[in-house]
């Protein structure tokens, strides 16, 4: 079939590539509408691998989609031809000591689309398991069912954070993880949010998602800027969403005695960290790596009206334009957050 194959870093090409996939009794086969272009496949493409994860054969690209499914296995109950759904890209294995546990997203051996060596969805059809196959609301289009991935990020934070109706939070980072972490966190209770970037286009995109103070640390200081807002007490919680090791010293100078910081962003390199800064407020530090349990709760607020997410597409590519798609994602335009690619 025709995919976006990641040949070697730098050289990306729409090419047929021979992906046979017969779907098993308790598999669907989808067709693939529309897939969003995240920053790692984006890293992939610029530096051939992240971390212990080296692209050494063609990989095909692409994580956060939604489609049809157009063939359901016979052991399946939920979802008949016809339903559009979005994917979990991760599946566990169902036996690990991880999954039993209910923290599959932790399980050492999870298969991942677009991590080396499981292939992409950036292709016209995908077999995948039931389990992890969900039905769109009919309120819900392919671009957002697309975006239910990233937002899963930011939910799944949240929740670690266990974030209360009225608590103040902030986020450190406006990009497309940034942005959907605000949106959950709203979602999920929050009453007030700061948000913190470089990036002015973005920092007023962040201002028209609900009652969010934006914050331009080119120019302002964030903990001052809370502490002026919070009676000197700072924010419940800081969601640490831009991958700088710098920013974890502004988490904590922004956070309120017993508040929690949530680690999303992920450094390139260790981090020191003020051990004593943490503990004279006793903060709470949690860390997120991907989801588990979370895409039935996004979809559920997408449902009805919670959480919208339509102002973070930004961007669309058709199918056949997908490498322009990939050469515009690793420079974009400052206004630019969730890039998609669309297939015909
Ligand atoms: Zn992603």
């Amino acid at each position: 079939m025709l995919a976006v194959v990641l040949e070697q870093k730098h050289v990306l090409r729409l090419r047929e590539i021979a992906l046979a996939e017969e779907p098993g009794p308790h598999d669907v086969r989808i067709r693939i509408h529309t897939v969003g272009v995240c920053g790692s496949d984006v890293h992939y493409y610029r530096h051939g691998a992240i971390g212990p994860f080296v692209v050494r054969e063609p990989l095909v690209l692409g994580h956060e989609a939604a489609g049809t499914v157009v063939e359901v296995g016979r052991a399946v109950p939920h979802l008949r031809v016809g339903d559009r759904v979005c994917m979990e890209p991760g599946i566990p294995d169902a036996g690990s000591r991880a999954a039993r546990l209910g923290r599959y997203n932790l399980d050492p051996a999870v298969r991942f689309w677009a991590t080396p060596p499981v292939h992409g969805c950036l292709r016209p059809t995908v077999v995948h398991p039931a389990a992890f196959t969900f039905r769109l609301p009919d309120n819900v289009s392919f671009a957002e069912g697309a975006m239910v991935e990233p937002l899963a990020v930011g939910m799944h934070a949240v929740n670690k954070a266990r974030v209360r109706p009225g608590d103040v939070a902030v986020v450190i980072g406006a990009g497309p993880i940034g942005l959907l972490t605000a949106l959950a966190a709203l979602a999920g209770g929050c009453s007030r949010i700061f948000v913190s970037d470089v990036v002015p286009e973005r920092l007023s995109l962040a201002a028209g998602l609900g009652p969010v103070t934006p914050v331009d640390v080119r120019h302002e200081n964030l903990a001052g800027v809370v502490r002026q807002a919070t009676d000197g007490w700072g924010a419940d919680h800081v969601f640490e969403a831009s991958g700088h090791g710098a920013a974890l010293s502004d988490a904590l100078a922004a956070l309120a005695p017993g508040g929690a910081v949530t680690l999303i962003g992920m450094p390139g390199a260790p981090v020191p960290i003020d051990v004593v800064a943490a503990q004279v407020k006793e903060a709470r530090i949690e860390t997120v790596f991907r989801y588990a349990h979370m895409f039935p709760r996004a979809l559920a607020l997408m449902e009805i009206g919670a959480l919208n997410v339509r102002s973070l597409i930004t961007d669309r590519f058709p199918f056949g334009d997908s490498s322009a798609a990939f050469d515009y994602a690793a420079s974009p335009k400052p206004a630019t957050v969730k890039i998609q690619i669309e297939l015909p």
